[in-house]
Formats: C-alpha cells, structure tokens, sequence
C-alpha cells in the first residue's frame, strides 16, 4: 500500500481497508481517507454504523437465496408477482441488476455460483436440491435460465436444463443479447430487460 510518511496511524489504517476494495487504488484510498476525516463526525459515525450492522443483518432469503433481513425477501413475500415463473440466476447481484428493469415479474432462485469443476464447485455445492423442492411443486411452470454467457454458466445452464427435461415444466434461456463472456452484473438495465423478455425455449437454441 501506497502510505506517505508521517501519516498518522488511524489515518493509515483506514486507507489501507478503503485500498483493499475493489476499484480503489492506493490514491483513491488516500482521497477517500481524507475526505472522512474532512466530513461531520456524526456522518462518519453514521456510516461507521452501517458498515458494523451489515453482516449483522443481512443474510439470504430462505426460498430464493437472494439478499434478505431476515426470513424471505420482499420478491418472494411479494403476492403480486408470479410465482410460476422463476428465473434461475447466479449470485444475488444478479436479482438487483434484474429489478432494474422493472419489466419481470416472477420470482427468482439463486445458485449461489456456477458449476465450475476447477474450482470444485459441484451441483452439490450451489442451490440445487432448494430448485428441486421449488420445481417439484407443481405451480412451476417455467424456469428461465439466467446464468452468465461464460463456459461455467452455459455448463450451469445445461445441468439445470437437463436435470428437469423430463418434467412438466418449460425451460427457456436468456437470450444471447448477453455477450459472450457476460457476467449479469456488469450489463445494463436495457439489454438485460430485452435478454429476458426474448428469452428462448430451451429446445428450440441453436
Ligand atoms: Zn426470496
């Protein structure tokens, strides 16, 4: 880390923490800093107290697995959406990057990952037997496939796609206005919305 010397420890500190996050280089880190320690102190303390309630209170949804306070979240809790559609997404980020486009309506299931047998993710490892149980009951009548245009997520879809062939239920994948290579996360709203509404029937993909 990138520290000027003389700079004060709890200064020091707390550069360090704001480098190790994703996108912030060892300036911005030093900005960041600076700017904190220029803001009122009970705006740092406010946000000093959103970052220790975090991990207290945030967790998953127990039936999809996306973010939740406790219990189900508000998508699941939610009786006007359909719950006969549920569109199959990687990480929870995936179901905030969805909302955005405000045009789904159904529920989601999140895996919590891909199939990835380098990194020794197996189906056992993400939220397969919770879809098991979501699709054995019988008011599913479609799952939508949104996992990431990537190998591991095409492969992910694949598994998922068979592992429900045989049953009632219609599979469909987003369509290919996600780009090769595209995690969900880093697209925009408009080409998400338009990957799920031209979403194609499982069978019918070239
Ligand atoms: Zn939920």
């Amino acid at each position: 880390m990138h520290m000027l010397p003389g700079m004060p420890a709890p200064l020091a500190r707390l550069v360090e923490h704001l480098g190790s996050l994703p996108g912030i280089g060892p300036k911005s880190a030093m900005r960041l800093g600076l700017n904190l320690l220029s803001k009122q102190v009970d705006d740092v303390k406010q946000l000093a107290a959103c970052l220790a309630d975090l991990h207290e209170t945030m967790g998953f949804c127990d039936c999809c697995g996306s973010f939740a306070e406790q219990g189900h979240c508000g998508i699941c809790d939610n009786m006007r959406r359909d719950s006969s559609v549920i569109c199959v997404v990687e990480q929870p980020v995936d179901v905030l990057m969805l909302e955005r486009g405000k045009g789904f309506s159904g529920h989601y299931h999140v895996l919590h990952g891909r199939l990835s047998p380098i990194d020794g993710l197996g189906p056992d490892q993400l939220r397969i037997s919770s879809l098991d149980n979501r699709v054995a009951d019988k008011e599913v009548r479609e799952l939508i496939l949104a996992t990431s245009a990537t190998v591991d997520g095409e492969a992910t879809a694949h598994f998922i796609a068979r592992r429900y062939a045989a049953g009632d239920v219609k599979i469909s994948r987003i369509a290919r206005g996600v780009p090769e290579g595209g995690e969900l996360e880093y697209l925009d709203e408009y080409t998400l919305s338009r990957a799920l509404d031209q979403r194609v029937i499982w069978e019918q993909r070239a």
